[in-house]
């Protein structure tokens, strides 16, 4: 079998350091809120081109505290509208939705599944106060020209950075570009904790301050607490293992490129449409997603020769039961997505031969 990700398999590579520094952990007695946390921000701060990094305990929390603090510095207030692409994962949504605020759902590019400049401009009313622009599967949205149109409309911008660690445009990196960018560290991510944990990086020093009181009780001092905060801390263990991670990162990054420009150029069918590769920096490859009218019976093809996928999303967000106030809202370039990607196997550990039977597999997939 030809798993989509096997993790044993891309934590193997690095058990002698990883269980190093689990043990440098364990040895100093030290569990939350220490060195391994602040040498991590530091760290991360610096590979992402930010001034600060504030460790959380997921993704999701990175969202919705970065919210919550724009709404305490008075930034934004509940019933504000925050543009958001509608083929997003649920995690964008929920952090709008958590805050009181509205989320106002955009069609994304049939091509790069991300949201482009027309429709944010098509979107935008006099509500509008902030755009969550969602790196989704890898790919970085068109930041420079996203920036310069909240610039001149006065908008807020949070990057959802927890697929694209390191996608960049003319060399500045994704999480360094909106006023503040999410990061998630779930273990599927590029870079993956072994465990939860996220974060959040700014070049806003006010900002920082806030989240950092935000994830310890709205505490800024000990037992002194400005804000009603909450508990979302990144544990100096999980810290630890993605300073090691990190180390590895951009060879990674490398070989997923690699990978992706092998199926490229390889995979020819004409029941299938690839993703698009102009510029290398732009796409981090989290997901391999291919689009087809046929998926059910490629899936099942796919399954039978030994080669697991999965669908990057079965239903949008409009669409869930949890949001049953915009169930009637139609998107049809969303809804298309939905009903036809399919994600195959992205794995660094994948070998050459192993990446070979997958496209020849897809070749000979007749519809
Ligand atoms: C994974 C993910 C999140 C949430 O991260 P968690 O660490 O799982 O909370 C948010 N947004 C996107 C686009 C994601 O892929």
């Amino acid at each position: 079998m030809i798993d989509f990700l096997n993790l044993k398999k891309l934590n193997a590579r690095y058990e002698t350091e990883l269980k190093d520094a689990c043990a440098r952990v364990i040895d100093s007695g030290w569990y939350i809120a220490g060195n391994e946390l602040d040498s991590f921000e530091k760290e991360f701060a610096q590979w992402c081109g930010t001034k600060h990094c504030i460790g959380v305990a997921n993704g999701l929390d990175a969202l919705i505290l970065t919210i919550r603090a724009w709404k305490l510095l008075g930034k934004l207030q509940e019933g504000d509208e925050i543009i958001v692409p509608a083929n997003t994962y649920i995690a964008t949504v929920l952090a709008i939705s958590e805050n009181g605020l509205k989320p106002i759902f955009v069609e994304p590019d049939a091509y790069t599944y991300n949201l482009t400049l027309t429709g944010i401009e098509n979107a935008l009313t006099a509500k509008t106060k902030a755009i969550i622009a969602v790196h989704l599967y890898g790919r970085i949205c068109p930041m420079d020209e996203i920036m310069a149109f909240a610039k001149e409309k006065d908008l807020l911008v949070l990057e959802d950075s927890a697929q694209a660690h390191g996608a960049s445009i003319n060399n500045k990196r994704a999480g360094s570009w909106g006023h503040a960018s999410g990061f998630s560290f779930y273990p599927g991510k590029n870079l993956g904790a072994l465990g939860d944990a996220g974060a959040v990086t700014t070049d806003d020093e006010e900002l920082a301050e806030v989240l950092r009181a935000l994830r310890n009780y709205g505490s800024h001092k000990k037992y002194e607490n400005l804000y009603i905060g909450v508990n979302s801390r990144l544990d100096e263990i999980q810290a630890a293992m993605l300073r090691v991670k990190l180390n590895h990162l951009d060879v990674d990054t490398a070989i997923r490129r690699c990978i992706a420009g092998k199926y490229i150029n390889r995979i020819s069918n004409s029941f299938i449409q690839l993703p698009l590769n102009e510029i290398e920096e732009c796409s981090v490859w989290h997901l391999f997603v291919i689009k087809t009218k046929f998926r059910a019976q490629l899936s099942e093809f796919l399954n039978h020769a030994g080669i697991q996928t999965l669908i990057h999303y079965p239903i949008p967000p409009h669409k869930q039961q949890a949001y049953v106030e915009y169930n009637k809202l139609s998107f049809p370039v969303t809804e298309s997505i939905h009903q036809e990607v399919l994600s195959i196997p992205m794995d660094p550990t994948m070998t050459d031969a192993q990446v070979e039977y997958v496209i020849q597999k897809i070749n000979e997939f007749q519809a």
